[in-house]
C-alpha cells in the first residue's frame, strides 16, 4: 500500500519536455530540491546544481567518490566486533563559483530583480545551462547566461562558462572567480539516520598551493584518512572590453576580474575545473597531473569538450533510452532524467563502487550498499556491460576487507560490509546493517546475472568465483542443521531486506537467496573443476578450497529451511513475523511516516508492517521458486503491511504486480517510481537523489510492463498491455535487442550476427539480425519461466 503521494512540481514553473528539465522562474521553495535536480557529474565527479553566485544556496556540494574521511564511531555501550571506522564522504572545495557584481552591486538570485528567468538540464548534451536578465537598481538591463558540464569524456573535468552582457548601458563588472572551502554536511542532530555525520571544516589540510597566470592549484590532504586531493582552475576570458586581472588569497582563493563593460558587448569567462584524488599518490604528483591536465584541456577548448560530452550521450541514449507513452504526463520526462542521473551516478565510477546518493548529496555519507548490485547493475548489464564489469571488479577488491569482517564476526569465508567506502563496515547500527547478509546474495547474484547475460566467463573465472567460494562459505558457516526443524538448514540472527523486522530467525528472502547462491557457487566450482584449468588451481591456490565443499553447499541448500503457512497459502516472512501484532495503521496519523522518523525502532519492529518488499522481492528475483497461486497470495498478504518508507520499493511491488496481472496497481507503482525524484515522492530529494530508485524505474520498465527475465542467460518476456507504448534496446552478449511495445503488440528486433533464442509468453521465438518478429500481447497472467 502506499503512503505517499506523487506531486509533480507545477508545469507552470517546471515544463514537461521530453529532453529537458526546465525551470521558469527562480522560487526559493524549491531551491533545495533543485540542487539535486540540477546535479551534474559523471559517477566520479559530482556537483550539486547550486548558482555560480554561491547563494542563495540549501547545501552546496562537490564531490569525489571515495574521497573521504575517517573518523571513530562513538558508542555509548561498544560491544566486540562493533563496526569501528566510521567513513564519510568530502564536500570537497567548490569550484563552480563565479560572483558577478555590476556597478559594485552583487548579482544574488535571492534580492535581484529578474525580468527573465530559465534554466534547463539538458538530457542529450549533458549540460545545465542558465539564462537570466537581471535589471540592476539602477534600471542597467545585464544579461547573465551561465553553462556548466561534468565531463563524462574526461573524468576529472568539470566547465563553468559565465557570460555576461550590460544591454542598455556601460558599467564597470566584476568577476570574482573562487574555489572555496565547503562546509561539511548540516544536517548533525537531526535524528534521521539517512544523513550524514558532521565534519569539521578542517577535515582538509592544505597541502601546497600554486598560482600561474589565470590558474590556481590547491592541495590538501585528508586530516584522518590519509586520502590526497588536488583541484585547481584555469581561465579563459573572452571580450573586447578593457580589463584587469588580481589574485586574492584570504580565506577563499580567488582569480578577480576587473571588466569596464562595454553597452551590448559580451563578457564570457570560461573556467576548466580539476580534481584528482588518490589513497596513495602524494599530493605534490597529484598537483603535477593537474597542471598538465589543465594544459590539455585548455588546448581544447569549451567547443571540444562540448562535441565529446554530446558524443558521449548519443552512444549512451542509443544504448539506454526507453519511450513511455500514457503513465503519467511527466513521466516520459522523468524517467530519461532517471536515466540520465544513472549515467551521472554511474559512468565514470572505474575504480569505486557507487553512493546511494550518487554524486548529487552526502546522505548515507556517499556510502555503498546493495542497491549497487540489486538495483543498478541489471541497468548497467543491459546497457553500459563494461561498466557492470568495473563495479563488480570493485566489489573483487573489496575481498580481502570482506574476508577479515567474516573473521571478525566469527565467520569463514567473506561478510561485505552493508554499507562501506573503503570496504569496512561503516554501519553502527548492527541490527539493520551488519545483519543484512543477504548483501553477500545480492553480490552472488548480480555475479551471476552479468556472467549469464554478457558471457563474460573470464571475469567469472579470475574474480567471480573466488568471491563466489568465499561468500557461500559464510552461509555454510552461518546456517546449520537443525534438529528441531528435521535437519533443514537454517539461519538464524539475520535482517532480511525489510528493515523493519530486524534481527529474525530465517528470513524467508535470505534462505532462499542463500540457497540459489550456495547451488551457483557449487556449479560454479564444479564447472571450474571438470575443465581443471589454470583458473581452477589458482582458486584452489586463493582460497584453499576442499575437495568436499562444494558437495556440503549443495547438501545445505538442498535442506534449506523454507517456511509455508498452508492455512494462509504464503511463505512467513521470518519464523516470527506472523505473531506480531498487526501495525494499527488507522491509528497511524499520515505525517507519521517514514516511521523510522517516528517511533523507536522497538516499537516498529515488534509489529507487522515492512518498510519494503522482502519475500515480494524473492518472488521476483526467484520467480520459478513460487507457484503462481503462492506469489498471488503473498502479494495480497504483505502488499498492504508494507509502507514503502523506502524509495526501493515501488519499482518490485511494480513488477511483481504486473506480473500478477494487478494493472491499476502495477501502473500506481510504476508512476511512484518513475517520479520518485522529479516529484520529490518520498519527500527528501533536497538530500540527493535516489539511485537506486532509479535503477528501479528501469527495471520497472524492463521487468515490470515487458515481464523479462532471465535465466541461465535466456531471456524471456510475458508482456502486460498496460501502457500505450514502451520501447526500449538491451545489450545482450554484445549484440542489440530493440523491443517495442504498442497497441497490444510487442516487436523484437535483433541487431547482431548471432541469432538469439528467446521466449514470449512461453513461445520459443529465434530472432535473427535484421528480421523484426512480432505477436501479441496477451491480456491475462501467465506464469512467468514456467519450469
Ligand atoms: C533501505 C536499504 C537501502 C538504503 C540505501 C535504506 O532505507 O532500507 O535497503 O540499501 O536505504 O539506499
Amino acid at each position: 500500500m502506499y503512503r505517499r503521494k506523487v506531486i509533480p512540481p507545477p508545469e507552470l514553473m517546471f515544463p514537461i519536455e521530453e529532453w529537458r528539465v526546465v525551470e521558469r522562474e527562480f522560487s526559493p521553495t524549491f531551491l533545495a530540491r533543485t540542487e539535486t535536480i540540477f546535479a551534474t557529474a559523471n559517477g566520479y565527479l559530482g556537483m550539486r546544481g547550486g548558482f555560480e553566485e554561491g547563494s542563495p544556496a540549501y547545501e552546496r556540494g562537490t564531490f569525489v567518490n571515495g574521497f573521504h574521511e575517517t573518523w571513530p564511531i562513538p558508542y555509548g555501550e561498544r560491544q566486540h566486533a562493533f563496526a569501528t571506522t566510521g567513513q564519510t564522504m568530502v564536500n570537497v572545495p567548490d569550484g563552480a563559483i563565479i560572483r558577478l557584481y555590476v556597478d559594485d552591486e552583487v548579482f544574488d538570485l535571492g534580492r535581484a530583480t529578474l525580468l527573465n528567468y530559465e534554466r534547463a538540464l539538458d538530457l542529450r548534451a549533458g549540460i545545465l545551462d542558465r539564462a537570466v536578465l537581471w535589471e540592476t537598481p539602477k534600471g542597467k538591463q545585464v544579461q547573465v547566461c551561465s553553462r556548466r558540464l561534468v565531463s563524462f569524456a574526461d573524468r576529472h573535468l568539470a566547465v563553468v562558462s559565465y557570460e555576461v552582457t550590460v544591454l542598455n548601458d556601460c558599467a564597470p563588472l566584476i568577476l570574482s572567480s573562487e574555489l572555496a572551502l565547503q562546509n561539511q554536511p548540516r544536517m548533525l542532530g537531526e535524528d534521521d539516520p539517512r544523513l550524514a555525520r558532521q565534519l569539521d571544516k578542517s577535515v582538509l589540510v592544505p597541502q601546497g598551493r600554486q598560482a600561474e597566470g589565470y590558474r590556481l592549484l590547491r592541495g590538501y590532504i585528508t586530516r584522518s584518512s590519509g586520502m590526497t586531493l588536488a583541484c585547481g582552475f584555469d581561465h579563459l576570458l573572452e571580450t573586447a572590453c578593457e580589463y584587469s586581472v588580481d589574485y586574492e588569497n584570504d580565506e577563499v582563493d580567488r582569480v578577480v576580474f576587473s571588466i569596464e563593460a562595454e553597452q551590448g558587448k559580451s563578457v564570457r569567462l570560461i573556467k576548466f575545473l580539476t580534481y584528482h584524488s588518490s589513497r596513495t599518490v602524494s599530493v605534490e604528483e597529484q598537483l603535477d597531473r593537474s597542471r598538465r591536465h589543465l594544459n590539455r584541456v585548455c588546448r581544447h577548448g569549451l567547443n571540444g569538450i562540448l562535441r565529446d560530452q554530446r558524443h558521449y550521450l548519443d552512444a549512451f541514449w542509443r544504448r539506454a533510452d526507453v519511450e513511455l507513452a500514457k503513465v503519467h504526463p511527466r513521466a516520459q520526462q522523468s524517467l530519461r532524467w532517471n536515466l540520465f542521473q544513472l549515467l551521472q551516478a554511474t559512468a565514470r565510477a572505474d575504480g569505486s563502487g557507487v553512493p546511494a546518493k550518487g554524486l548529487t548529496g552526502q546522505a548515507y555519507e556517499g556510502h555503498y550498499f546493495w542497491d549497487m548490485e540489486m538495483f543498478m547493475i541489471p541497468f548497467l548489464i543491459y546497457t553500459d556491460p563494461l561498466c557492470a564489469r568495473n563495479l563488480l571488479l570493485f566489489r573483487y577488491h573489496l575481498l580481502d576487507a570482506a574476508r577479515e569482517r567474516a573473521r571478525e564476526v566469527s565467520q569463514k569465508g567473506a561478510l561485505f560490509p552493508w554499507r562501506t567506502i573503503n570496504g569496512q563496515e561503516a554501519s553502527s547500527y548492527y541490527a539493520a546493517g551488519t545483519a543484512q547478509y543477504h548483501i553477500n546474495a545480492a553480490i552472488a547474484y548480480a555475479i551471476r546475472k552479468y556472467v549469464e547475460v554478457t558471457g563474460d566467463e573470464e571475469f567469472l573465472r579470475r574474480y567471480g568465483a573466488e568471491i563466489l567460494v568465499e561468500t557461500a562459505r559464510l552461509w555454510y558457516d552461518l546456517g546449520f542443521f537443525s534438529k528441531q526443524q528435521g535437519g533443514s538448514f537454517c539461519i538464524h540472527s539475520v535482517t532480511g531486506p525489510d528493515e523493519y523486522a530486524t534481527v529474525v530467525d530465517n528470513n524467508t528472502y535470505t534462505n532462499l537467496m542463500a540457497r540459489d547462491h550456495l547451488w551457483y557457487a557449487a556449479e560454479v566450482v564444479d564447472g571450474l573443476r571438470s575443465r581443471s584449468d589454470r583458473a581452477y588451481e589458482e582458486l584452489i591456490y586463493r582460497t584453499h578450497l576442499s575437495a568436499d565443499e562444494a558437495q556440503e553447499w549443495r547438501r545445505a541448500a538442498e535442506a534449506m529451511y523454507v517456511a509455508f503457512n498452508e492455512e494462509m497459502g504464503i511463505h512467513p516472512q521470518d519464523d516470527n513475523f506472523l505473531d506480531r501484532e498487526p501495525w494499527d495503521f488507522d491509528a497511524t496519523p499520515a505525517d507519521n511516516y517514514p516511521l523510522l522518523m517516528y517511533y523507536h525502532p522497538l516499537v516498529i519492529y515488534r509489529r507487522q508492517v515492512l518498510k519494503q518488499p522482502d519475500v515480494v522481492m524473492a518472488m521476483f528475483l526467484l520467480g520459478d521458486h513460487f507457484t503462481a497461486e503462492q506469489k498471488r497470495r503473498n502479494f495480497d498478504y504483505y502488499d498492504p503491511l508494507t509502507v514503502d518508507d523506502s524509495s526501493l520499493s515501488p519499482c518490485i511491488q511494480s513488477i511483481v504486480a504486473a506480473e500478477l496481472g494487478y494493472r491499476d496497481k502495477a501502473l500506481e507503482y510504476l508512476q511512484y517510481s518513475v517520479m520518485m525524484d522529479l516529484a520529490d515522492v518520498s519527500g527528501n530529494v533536497k538530500d540527493g537523489c535516489h539511485v537506486a530508485a532509479l535503477g528501479g524505474s528501469w527495471m520497472a520498465a524492463v521487468y515490470g510492463l515487458a515481464g523479462m527475465r532471465e535465466r541461465g542467460g535466456q531471456l524471456s518476456f510475458n508482456p502486460r498491455p498496460y501502457v500505450e507504448r514502451l520501447r526500449f534496446a538491451l545489450t545482450v552478449r554484445g549484440q542489440r535487442l530493440e523491443v517495442c511495445m504498442e497497441n497490444h503488440t510487442i516487436t523484437y528486433l535483433l541487431h547482431g550476427t548471432v541469432d538469439l533464442l528467446i521466449q514470449h509468453h512461453g513461445e520459443s521465438l529465434q530472432l535473427r539480425d535484421g528480421e523484426p518478429v512480432r505477436r501479441q500481447i496477451e491480456e491475462a497472467p501467465a506464469p512467468l519461466d514456467p519450469r
